[in-house]
């Protein structure tokens, strides 16, 4: 998988490939990253990429025709371009999923204080990280680029992505490690049962029981199988 990041500051980016699972990505040929400099084509002789906003205002826009360029010599026709923007639809795991199946990915970053509404017509989706704002678009891309590195088949063990939080609308159940009684507070007992369908079942109950306590709007959201009513009835946590 290709993906191009758009940006006014591609230095940003210099430390990216040493971050562990996407060195890894890249080492094994699964992902290619292309910084490019929104600089590098801007226009007139004074090469203007940005200026102020019409009809007044406060701070520098991202000028469409700069951009215009800059994608255009980042795209195939196969290509998916996203514009980072807080006015976007909220990543998340369904979408980082969705956009590490694509071949050729384009991100582009704004600064200051955003960019052309034009250029937005001329991108597939907006995405935004969260509701909060940045000062500019590469942090999210980082997050996007780590986020489906880690997706990517054969960049880290089979499996081992696939009982995480929000990858089935819950959170992952609790995990422990050695030491078992640290000053009093103990590992679960079944954990260490060898039971293997109890801790299946064990783990089940909890991931649901902790999505509810912690994160009680995804819970609201998540339709419980059978299975699922069961497993709660036997903590208590559901009438039947
Ligand atoms: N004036 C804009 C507004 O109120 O919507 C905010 C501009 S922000 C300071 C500059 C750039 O940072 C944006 O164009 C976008 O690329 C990026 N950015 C800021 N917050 C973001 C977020 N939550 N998700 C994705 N991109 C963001």
């Amino acid at each position: 998988m290709k993906i191009t990041i758009l940006t006014m500051f591609p230095d940003s980016f210099s430390s990216i490939s040493s971050f562990p699972v996407i060195k890894r990505a890249m080492d094994r040929g699964l992902l290619e990253l292309v910084i490019k400099d929104i600089k590098d084509y801007g226009g007139g002789s004074f090469r203007h990429i940005d200026d102020s906003p019409c009809g007044g205002g406060v701070g520098m826009i991202l000028r469409i025709d700069t951009l215009m360029r800059a994608l255009s010599d980042s795209v195939t026709p196969s290509s998916h371009t996203v514009l980072l923007s807080p006015k976007g639809s909220v990543y998340n795991q369904k979408k980082a999923r969705e956009f590490s199946t694509l071949n050729d990915l384009v991100l582009v970053s704004g600064h200051y204080e955003g960019v052309d509404r034009r250029f937005e017509d001329h991108v597939d989706e907006m995405v935004s990280i969260g509701d909060y704002i940045l000062t500019g678009g590469e942090l999210p891309a980082f997050v996007i680029v780590d986020s489906i590195s880690r997706l990517l088949k054969g960049t880290i063990r089979e499996g081992a992505t696939e009982d995480e939080s929000h990858e089935n609308g819950l959170l992952e159940y609790p995990q422990y490690t050695k030491p078992v009684d640290w000053n009093g507070e103990k590992v679960p007992e079944i954990l260490l049962s060898g039971n293997h369908k109890a801790i299946d079942e064990w783990r089940e109950t909890q991931a649901l029981l902790d999505t509810k306590r912690l994160r009680p709007d995804l819970f609201e959201k998540h339709i419980l199988t059978e299975r699922e009513k069961k497993l709660l009835e036997k903590a208590g946590e559901l009438s039947s």
